[in-house]
């Protein structure tokens, strides 16, 4: 092709989302999802909700680490009791991310009993396939949705393959049974999914929900079911959809599962709150969760939250492992910092770091940075070159060079994303 033929290249972006907006509130905190808000990372804890203060105490970390909203389990009249004392002592501490129920088989009577829990909450999750069969369901879906209207609350309809409603699902397969062509099992398995969340935000609207309350969520472990389920459910509907793979897993294995599903999915234009189902590992923070789904939308270009270290993978060109530990120090730092620097100096998410292991990339990559340094492959001179704003600005030399790009940084923050000092009228 000559150069007279040539087309631009597009560039890949992720697809608008086309949901209403939800608004889940919580004193003057207002989180929007779905329309053009921001998708909006989830989390949930993992202590017993009657343990209020480690519940508080967990719900702070993992809003600190980047969570905007946070569900935790209210399974028993006990830890109902608790939920108004557990917002109490976050809003105490500071912390207004709004809370968010969670329901099973008896959320209509914990709701209509404790009405203190039913107003601290800022959303309800109810699960259609938990709330009870036969003509029980509708009644006690009903009355989980007059809480809602009550309290003003908007709801998540969770539907979850392993919870699914089986009566729906026998019914869809005995219409199934009767086709001339039956459906694959697993069809009709997306099929009740999807049936059940559909109508179960349908039904809350005939009970006067408004619509744009109602968010859906249909969640499966498998990365292919759940691309084609999110795919059929944004289709048919336009509620906000909750993004998660449930059971994911642990380790590499469950986020490497998530993030091949959400990413798929979210470049797909589907997808306004997501959530990574991590299994956290013996000893693990239970903020690793919202880490990752935070660095799956900033990786996709969808939202920044933290800023990003570049660094080489590292090769026979680098024997030492100065440079890993540097740019794990930075990248921690830098982490670590967010929760204060987000108040204390606007726009630092946009920051981009780059660490390099040699002169093979490293002043490229390091240019296109706004902070870089290439440290010395082996062999090479013992000099880092460091490039600011694109420039080269200095070279460190010596044993401190870890210490001093550290200040180096600091203090590049500091002078870009500052409070510039007020001028006084004279
Ligand atoms: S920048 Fe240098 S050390 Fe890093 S991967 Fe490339 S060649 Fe190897």
């Amino acid at each position: 092709m000559s150069p007279a033929d040539a087309q631009p290249i597009a560039v890949a972006r992720p697809l608008p989302r086309r949901s209403r907006q939800a608004r889940v509130v919580w004193g003057s905190r207002v989180v929007t999802v779905g329309g053009d808000a921001p998708v909006r990372v989830q989390s949930m804890t993992n202590t017993d909700t009657v343990d209020a203060i480690g519940t508080a105490i967990q719900v702070k970390e993992l809003a600190l680490a980047g969570s905007e909203m946070v569900r935790i389990t209210v399974n028993t009249p006990e830890a109902a009791a608790q939920v108004p004392y557990i917002r109490e002592q976050l809003d105490r501490m500071g912390v207004d991310v709004p809370l968010v129920g969670d329901f099973h088989y008896n959320g209509h009577r914990l709701l209509t009993d404790y009405p203190a829990c039913a107003e601290a909450l800022s959303k309800y999750r109810i699960n259609p396939g938990n709330v009870g069969k036969g003509d029980k369901h509708d009644r006690q879906f009903g009355q989980m949705i007059e809480a809602a209207l009550r309290w003003n609350k908007p709801v998540r309809i969770g539907v979850n393959w392993g919870s699914l409603d089986q009566e729906l699902l026998a019914a869809l397969m005995d219409e199934n049974s009767r086709r001339a062509e039956p459906w694959d099992a697993r069809q009709v398995m997306y099929e009740a999914l999807i049936t059940s969340a559909i109508d179960s935000a349908r039904l809350a609207q005939s009970m006067g929900m408004d619509g744009s309350q109602v968010i859906l969520s249909c969640k499966v472990s498998g990365v292919q079911d759940l691309i084609s389920v999110y795919r059929e459910l944004a289709r048919r509907c336009d509620y906000p959809l909750h993004l998660g793979l449930t059971e994911a897993g642990m380790g590499t294995k469950g986020t490497v599962a998530s993030t091949a599903a959400l990413s798929l999915l979210l470049q797909e234009g589907i997808g306004d709150t997501i959530r990574v189902s991590l299994t956290p590992q013996p000893g693990e923070s239970r903020t690793q969760e919202v880490v990752i789904a935070s660095e799956i939308l900033q990786a996709l270009g969808l939202r920044i939250f933290v800023p990003s270290v570049t660094a080489c993978p590292g090769c026979g060109r680098t024997t030492s492992t100065t440079f890993q530990e540097l740019a794990k120090q930075i990248d921690d730092y830098l982490r670590l910092q967010m929760p204060v620097w987000r108040k204390k100096y606007p726009g630092v998410e946009g920051l981009k770091v780059a660490v390099m292991g040699c002169i093979v990339n490293g002043p490229g990559e390091s240019k296109h940075a706004d902070i870089g340094i290439s440290l010395p492959g082996t062999g090479e001179a013992p000099a880092a070159p460091v490039f600011i704003d694109g420039e080269k600005a200095l070279t460190l030399r010596g044993d401190n060079i870890a210490a001093e790009f550290h200040q180096l940084v600091e203090s590049y923050i500091e002078q870009r994303f500052g409070t510039p000092p007020s001028v006084s009228a004279t």
